[in-house]
């Protein structure tokens, strides 16, 4: 039970690529081009990232849900490295994409608003305006999530998150995602916006509940099936910010704190 000394954050935590940007945005394809750049180097092998519909996969492994952490481990896994090699290697994989990223001819602030899902932008500044502490949580590394919120024009408007620089897991990424929005003496509250089966049990991990959008790879058959709270065809049109406020308010509260370890309770 919440006390009267420890004080309820709210808080809405954000998947970017199907969630806020469009999949397969020209946005991906950079981070993409650069990712299979540095397996490339690491590995000697050419392998290109293909996009089927909203699925991107690599080496026949669909990486929805995938970090980019994970995504490097797979590759070197599947190019014969041993545990220890993987282990070794992955920070530097996931240094020499950022490097190549942050080297590639940077689009201008919000130069690929285009690239924004219809809604996302106006959805964080209402749940600001209406008092949520706004995070990250994605797979993607921390400097690329911040390359791709300033290019679509985001910049400022999520405070922290989670990020996929050395994490393979979502419920980890989810957990920092939380805790990096929670000051000492408060629990966290309140939802984790994404658009894959993996958001899903990352919010729940994290004691958030979950507004699913099929605006991703997944079905809102299989997002419920997983426990989403609430599924939505988008982020557009006032329902986003109407679920996102229900399901952060005082009986999601309760329900997330019977999912939340004390590990992870802040005091
Ligand atoms: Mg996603």
């Amino acid at each position: 039970m919440t006390t009267t000394a420890q004080r309820v954050r709210r808080i809405a935590l954000f998947d970017l690529d199907g969630t806020l940007i469009r999949p397969g945005s020209a946005l991906q394809r950079m981070h993409m081009d650069a990712m299979a750049a540095a397996i490339a180097h690491a590995t000697g092998r050419q392998d290109a990232f293909a996009y089927r519909g909203a699925e991107l996969f690599y080496r026949g492994v669909n990486l929805a849900g995938f970090t980019d952490a994970g995504t490097v481990r797979t590759a070197l896994r599947l190019a014969g490295a041993i545990e220890d090699e993987i282990a070794e290697r992955l920070p530097e994989v996931v240094a020499d994409m950022v490097g190549r990223l942050e080297r590639s001819p940077l689009p201008g602030a919000g130069s690929a608003a285009g690239d924004l899902l219809p809604g996302a932008r106006e959805l964080l500044r209402a749940l600001a305006e209406a008092g949520f502490a706004l995070g990250a949580s994605t797979g993607n590394a921390r400097a690329v999530a911040a390359w791709k919120l300033r290019a679509a024009g985001l910049s400022g408007l999520l405070d922290d998150g989670g990020f996929g620089d050395t994490a393979t897991e979502r419920e980890d990424v989810a957990r920092a995602g939380a805790a990096s929005l929670t000051p000492p003496g408060s629990v966290p509250a309140g939802v984790l916006v994404g658009d894959t089966v993996r958001d899903v049990t990352a919010a729940h991990a994290a004691g958030l509940s979950c507004l699913a959008v099929t605006t991703g790879a997944a079905t809102a058959r299989e997002l419920l099936a997983a426990g989403a709270e609430d599924v939505l065809p988008g982020l557009d049109g006032g329902g986003a910010l109407d679920s996102v406020i229900r399901l952060s308010g005082p009986g999601a509260v309760g329900r997330s704190e019977a999912h939340l370890p004390l590990s992870h309770a802040r005091t």
